[in-house]
């Protein structure tokens, strides 16, 4: 009989075009320099260069490929660019791809632990692991009353402790008749806007949040804090959440979590720590100091898909009351039932996020641990915070320039002595040059140029190259200001 008929790409053409496209993507960081960092296509042209309609019939893999070239190329940001510095970075890594692609080889669902056991007990194995490699409490481990798993985002993070926070502040009321409009949420001013969306989805409303002023150096003020959970508690209102950065996305500022801490102990409010991109500092001992406090947290976040060299999405999510947070978002529809979960011996990791279905995440973090090693991350977390601090102390040596906040790791904030427009202009001349890319944020309503060290393959040479694009351009700007004659 004749084999059925399939549309389906074989074995072999599986073998021979997954090893084209691995050498794509070899070829493309061997070349990723030449391409302008920040994409050049204006709005709407990489659409305008697709075709209008889908093919009815299948079309070749190697003419696929090529439109990655031709058509997709004009319009990526080069975020793994060793010139990009841009907002924080989304760093990557070999082993972090050659992971995340067995994870879609594999291609295993694991909401539960019974489909697919490897997914949740390596997840659960690994970010132990991360316990320990960034000296985190230990509560947070899953021998302990706590525990982590991997979620998408920081975001998908915060938000989960925030529905945690708010359930354990009404004794798990309010999952069932919703909020009464009485729970207060807090953060700094500083804080990332994924605390404002949260509060908005985790229906608190946006009028009780409390966004609490910071200090010279953009950091919480906790007497602050404390005053206006007072005010709130007068007004019979329930503070149930409080969430400290350590790292800010403005400024890198690190909010100081003992006096926060102590406060929501005084409280009985929810600490949450978001570490989003700063976190993966604490695996080098010498930087954990931005974590002091951090054993007073109910729960803490941060990013390995930021400066952990583990490709989008990897976020880690840890709670020292596991509890709370399943009691929060478990429910069980029969299709679901199974003997593992009933047993009570098994993790169940729908129960610790919002979505019911999870990939195979843990694989690229276990490669990226595996292949670096403790030593290998610590060598290129180091190594970025020490160009990061050679950068900042070239701003300071240029008369023109000032350093705008304090720089604690990867993130220096500078300006131009010249003012909003100066900043802007250059800021505007380099990312359209091509070399390289910054982002900007504003500090004491001033506009600031952020220069953050963190992605993977940059060295020295593109940091000192940077700086100096960075003095021609402003030197350029200058003479245009000030023609000669
Ligand atoms: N928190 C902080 C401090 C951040 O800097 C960011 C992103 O830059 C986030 C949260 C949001 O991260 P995600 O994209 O993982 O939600």
């Amino acid at each position: 009989m004749p084999d059925e008929k399939t549309f389906h790409m074989t074995p072999d053409e599986f073998r021979q075009h997954g090893h084209a496209v691995v050498d794509w993507i070899a070829d493309y960081y061997a070349r990723i320099e030449s391409y302008p960092v920040l994409s050049r296509a204006e709005a709407g042209q990489i659409r305008a260069s697709l075709p209008a309609h889908p093919p009815s019939k299948g079309e070749s893999f190697t003419a696929i490929l090529g439109d990655i070239e031709k058509l997709i190329l004009p319009g990526v940001t080069h975020w793994q660019s060793p010139n990009f510095f841009a907002f924080f970075p989304a760093n990557a890594s070999g082993p972090a791809i050659l992971g995340d692609l067995l994870s879609s080889g594999l291609g295993v669902q694991g909401m539960l632990w019974a489909t697919s056991p490897a997914c949740t007990e390596l997840e659960t194995h690994v970010l132990d692991w991360l316990v320990e490699m960034l000296d985190l409490p230990r509560q947070f481990l899953s021998t302990s009353s706590g525990g982590g798993v991997i979620q998408d985002t920081a975001s998908s993070a915060s938000l989960c402790a925030l529905l945690a926070a708010r359930e354990r502040a009404t004794n798990f009321a309010s999952n069932k008749r919703g909020c009464d409009g009485k729970l207060v949420a807090y953060t700094s001013s500083q804080a990332h806007s994924s605390i404002e969306k949260d509060v908005q989805i985790a229906g608190l409303g946006l009028d009780n949040l409390r966004l609490i002023d910071v200090d010279e150096n953009f950091a919480m003020r906790p007497d602050a804090l404390a005053r206006q959970i007072e005010q709130d508690r007068r007004a019979r209102l329930v503070p149930c959440f409080v969430c400290a950065t350590i790292g800010t996305t403005s400024s890198n500022a690190i909010d100081p979590l003992p006096e926060i801490g102590r406060i929501c102990r005084e409280n009985d409010v929810w600490f949450h720590v978001d570490a989003a991109m700063s976190g993966t500092a604490a695996l080098c001992p010498e930087l954990r100091h931005t974590h002091r406090g951090v054993e007073l947290a109910d729960s803490y976040t941060f990013n390995p898909h930021k400066w952990m060299f583990t490709n989008f999405d990897c976020n880690c999510f840890y709670v020292a009351d596991r509890k709370a947070l399943i009691q929060t978002l478990s429910i069980l529809p029969e299709y679901l039932r199974n003997k593992a979960t009933e047993s009570g011996a098994v993790i169940d990791y729908r129960d610790w996020q919002i979505p019911l279905g999870r990939r195979f995440r843990a694989l690229k973090l276990w490669f990226v641990i595996r292949h670096y090693g403790i030593e290998g991350l610590q060598y290129h977390v180091r190594r970025h915070v020490e160009l990061a601090q050679q950068f900042a102390g070239r701003v300071k040596h240029d008369a023109r320039f000032e350093v705008a906040a304090p720089a604690p790791l990867n993130l220096v904030c500078f300006r131009h002595k010249g003012g909003d427009e100066v900043n802007q202009a250059l800021m505007d001349r380099l990312n359209r040059s091509g070399d390289l890319y910054l982002t900007h944020t504003r500090l004491n309503d001033r506009l600031t140029l952020r220069f953050c060290v963190g992605q993977t393959n940059t060295m020295e040479q593109h940091v000192e190259r940077a700086w100096s694009r960075i003095q021609v351009e402003a030197g350029k700007l200058e003479a245009d200001a000030h023609p000669a004659g």
